[in-house]
């Protein structure tokens, strides 16, 4: 928020501040707390730059055994919903060295599971490279595609599970499809997001595929690796949505049958071309067809917890349940919560469980 303009005269005309930083200049911030504290004076600290890549900042880390490494920043998809390509300006990769050093480390304290961020984790490089290849510098044999780099990681000992979050479909080359299928410990559950099952709606929201190249992806991603599920974000309401193109976008999670979908209603974003956009949708509308693609993803749900029932699976313990501190939980490599009786020494350890009943959002196991 704090790389939008209009948010920032707000904060400064509203609260009474000493420092006023945006996500670039995040690793400036104990250098101006200093300034502020020495020389007593306000520090407004913005650059609407790309950003460069910091590293070796510290890192608070919630779980001792859940990490999330970022590979890139920064967006050059302008999604016509989206503010991200505005505010964290364009692709930019770390190099598969800094990563692969910091997962080592993560995986020498213990940590077993690695989830990947970006904003569209598979063009990790593309950009780089395409520089590389202009300039003549380009060399084959180094870790610079997406693909590579999950085979690379999928060699650090005492990792177990890696995920990665967010890809993009028109980006999902056969080698990144390869990987998943031959890394035994690149998880299956692909997050592939729809946003709109409608070629239509897809055009207005500048996502670069149809409703049909979706599906043929997923159709590939199928027949490529077996045991692969999905999950994906939706948006409902999107400007000029009509009944029709909304019923795509059921007919997709119809034929997809998602594990988990993270639902939207459209909500507009200052300065995108979807808040310009004439033909918003009155929030009724919106709500009643959220309420829709609701229902039909519990029912799917229901039927695909169902389908746990009796399976066996391997689950990272993650630590105690929530609401019950006498079970453990984890998750299977779909992400179904899991809850399980054991002990305090299975944290942090792959556990062999049978699912004996399920419920709407976890499952019931035993060993
Ligand atoms: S939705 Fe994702 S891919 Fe599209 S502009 Fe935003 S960050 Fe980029």
């Amino acid at each position: 928020m704090m790389q939008e303009s209009h948010i920032v005269d707000k904060i400064k005309k509203s609260y009474k501040y000493d420092i006023v930083f945006g996500t670039h200049t995040l690793h400036k911030f104990a250098q101006d707390l200093y300034k502020v504290l020495v020389n007593r004076k306000r520090i407004d600290d913005i650059v609407n730059i790309d950003g460069e890549i910091i590293e070796g900042l510290p890192i608070k880390r919630e779980s001792k055994i859940k990490a999330q490494v970022t590979i890139m920043n920064g967006c050059n998809n302008f999604c016509s919903y989206c503010i991200v390509p505005y505010v964290r300006g364009r692709e930019r990769s770390r190099a598969s060295k800094d990563i692969l050093k910091e997962i080592e480390g993560l995986a020498k304290e213990g940590y077993k599971e690695i989830t990947l961020l970006g904003q569209n984790v598979n063009s990790y490089m593309v950009v780089e490279n395409e520089k590389a290849k202009k300039e003549g510098t380009y060399v084959e044999s180094e870790i610079n595609t997406f693909a590579k780099l999950l085979i690379e990681i999928n060699k650090i000992k005492g990792i177990e599970k890696i995920r990665f979050i967010s890809p993009h479909p028109k980006d999902f080359t056969d080698d990144v499809i390869d990987a998943i299928a031959n890394c035994e410990k690149v998880s299956k559950l692909v997050h592939l997001p729809l946003q709109s099952g409608s070629t239509a709606v897809l055009k207005q929201m500048n996502r670069k595929y149809t409703k049909q190249q979706y599906l043929d992806l997923v159709e590939k991603m199928k027949n490529r690796i077996p045991e692969v599920k999905f999950s994906t974000d939706i948006i409902v309401g999107f400007p000029g949505e009509t009944e029709e193109d909304f019923e795509d976008t059921l007919d997709v999670v119809k034929k997809v049958d998602f594990e988990q979908i993270f639902m939207f209603i459209y909500s507009r974003r200052k300065g995108t071309p979807g808040d310009r956009m004439e033909n918003q949708i009155p929030e009724e509308i919106k709500h009643k067809r959220f309420d829709r693609l609701k229902e039909l993803y519990e029912k799917q749900m229901a039927i695909n917890n169902k389908s746990y029932i009796g399976k066996v699976e391997k689950i990272l313990v993650e630590g105690y349940s929530k609401n019950n501190e006498n079970l453990l939980t984890g998750r299977t490599d779909s992400n179904k919560v899991v809850v399980f009786e054991g002990k305090k020494e299975e944290i942090g350890k792959v556990e062999t469980i049978k699912i004996v009943s399920e419920h709407m959002w976890y499952l019931k196991g035993h060993k």
